[in-house]
């Protein structure tokens, strides 16, 4: 086996950090050298990560209906409530784990080339799935990256599930009270496997990583001269 490190398994999160900077990415998921905790945003009493994992962890539990919402979930106490009785009804499932091998063909998560987080998914009648994913934080700024999000999820069903013909990809941005959906069949999804193929294998072959400092990425990152220094070239 070839033992060049690289970075071999990938999700759109990883990808994008790939794309934008090379060395950030493998200082994070090769050397995995831990990011530094950034300052708490003004008027802020947790870390959005921190936030976010806590509002999808009691999401999860009241559709599982060990606990009661949460006021800061109640924009979506409709929806909420009808996933709970889906779930009920055993038509929904919760926190799906799926990977995939390198030719999307399911596989375990220890072992999986691609790995895809969904907060919900809901068989419907027809060859149909509703793929739910729950956002805390803004759309705006964000339209671009969660729309290839979406098609991502769509890919990784109609990859998972031969027989699914049609699919629906949710955002529920949890604090702005909006819900984003997208309608895709089998056939016009497919149509993006070539180009998101092609910049997963072109990640997890990589074998070079560059620093590509600009003000935009670096700002972001914790690993320059202004951070940890594990990165001289940053910004
Ligand atoms: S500081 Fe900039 S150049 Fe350095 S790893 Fe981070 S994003 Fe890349």
């Amino acid at each position: 086996m070839d033992e060049t490190p690289r970075i071999r398994s990938w999700s759109y999160n990883r990808l994008l950090d790939f794309e934008r900077c090379k060395l950030r990415a493998k200082l994070k998921y090769l050397d995995r050298i831990p990011e530094l905790p950034r300052p708490l945003p003004e008027g802020k009493k947790e870390q959005p990560n921190d936030r976010g994992t806590r509002i999808h962890l009691v999401a999860e539990q009241y559709v599982r209906g060990a606990s009661e919402l949460i006021p800061e979930l109640d924009g979506f106490a409709e929806e909420f409530a009808k996933l709970r009785l889906l779930f009920t009804l055993g038509e929904a499932e919760l926190e799906g784990d799926w990977g995939f091998n390198d030719i999307w063909e399911p596989c375990s998560w220890q072992r999986a080339w691609l790995r895809a987080k969904l907060d919900a998914i809901v068989t419907l009648p027809d060859a149909h799935m509703v793929v739910i994913d729950y956002k805390t934080g803004k759309r705006a700024g964000n339209e671009i990256k969660h729309n290839e999000q979406m098609l991502l999820y769509a890919l990784a069903t109609v990859h998972r599930y031969p027989a699914v013909q049609k699919v629906t990809v949710e955002l529920w941005y949890l604090d702005e009270d909006q819900l984003v959906r997208s309608d895709y069949d089998r056939h016009s999804v497919m149509r993006h496997f070539e180009r998101f193929n092609k910049r997963a294998v072109a990640m997890t072959s990589c074998t070079e990583f560059p620093a590509r400092p600009n003000m935009f990425t670096c700002r972001f990152c914790t690993y320059g001269p202004k951070g940890s220094g594990d990165c001289k070239d940053g910004v």
